[in-house]
């Protein structure tokens, strides 16, 4: 009886997820306050609930690649990523991992965010988008890193890239091409989302 008691209060209490949440983690050592309102916002236009942990973070080993290159490997991060939270009791179904170190990507001498919709996991990287040039202010910064973050949720919730060059989800391999952009999905890819079924 006893047994059975102490059993039943240390057992996990099964939490119900809700499917509606994405965890936003950062990569290494990052205090991502300064854009918590961008990451908030670039949640919300996908109706997901943020979900900022105090202090969990994700890291990787250094490729040769990446030691060489002084710039992290996007597909690695992700898929660290991934593997870690796999292993974590939350697993989350979508996560959003946020760096300040630059990021390259396969074929791209760098890239400003990438995600892997199977793995329900996104990256995305504020280098370049907090470059300070042609007089940016601290507001366009926090402009480019919701659109940015926004772009990826929106492959992890099944989008492709739009031809629409102010739509979220227009490829941007330059910064101006990110300016360019509206903080909105574009109404093909809103109704896009809509059918996508996640
Ligand atoms: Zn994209
Ligand atoms: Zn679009």
């Amino acid at each position: 009886m006893v047994t059975q008691l102490l059993s039943e209060v240390t057992s996990p209490v099964q939490i119900k997820r809700s499917n509606r949440q994405i965890a936003i983690i950062p990569f290494e050592t990052y205090d991502l306050s300064e854009f918590r309102d961008s990451l908030d916002a670039a949640s919300i236009i996908f109706d997901l609930e943020p979900n900022f942990s105090s202090d969990a973070f994700i890291t990787s080993d250094f490729s040769e690649a990446e030691t060489q290159r002084k710039q992290r490997d996007a597909v690695r991060v992700i898929q660290a990523a991934s593997t870690i939270l796999k292993a974590s009791d939350e697993n989350p179904k979508y996560a959003l991992v946020v760096t300040k170190q630059d990021i390259f990507a396969t074929r791209f001498n760098f890239v400003f965010g990438l995600a892997n919709h199977s793995l329900g996991v996104g990256l995305i990287s504020t280098a370049r988008l907090t470059e300070w040039h042609d007089g940016i202010s601290p507001a366009q910064m926090k402009e480019r890193v919701l659109k940015e973050a926004a772009h990826e949720i929106g492959h992890l919730g099944g989008l492709v890239h739009c031809e629409k060059e102010t739509c979220l989800m227009a490829f941007s391999e330059t910064i101006e091409k990110v300016d360019k952009k509206l903080p909105m999905l574009c109404e093909d890819c809103r109704r896009k989302l809509k059918t996508s079924g996640r």
